[in-house]
């Protein structure tokens, strides 16, 4: 069951499910365009800690809404290998 309180919810880019916020990775696309994991700062996007999820951010074409931009496939792919970097997927 979920806890009690206010749980702030957010989209997985990946999977398109929501998820409290808590449970997702925050990233933003920076000045050069690429992504890069963010706690803060200019609207960002969510992920799950998965790597189901990371492929299907990769593989999905359509125009992101979250980042305000177009998110370039080579600026996907990059995140892809940092994260699996980072989280030892
Ligand atoms: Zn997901």
């Amino acid at each position: 069951m979920a806890k009690r309180g206010y749980q702030p919810e957010r989209t997985c880019l990946g999977c398109g499910a929501r998820e409290r916020k808590a449970e997702l990775m925050r990233m933003i696309v920076n000045g050069a365009g690429q992504l890069e994991l963010a706690g803060q700062g200019q609207r960002g996007g969510y992920l799950h800690r998965r790597p189901e999820c990371w492929s299907g951010f990769v593989s999905r074409k359509n125009h992101f809404r979250a980042f305000r931009v177009e998110v370039a496939k080579a600026a996907k792919e990059q995140l892809l290998r940092d994260l699996k970097d980072r989280v030892g997927a």
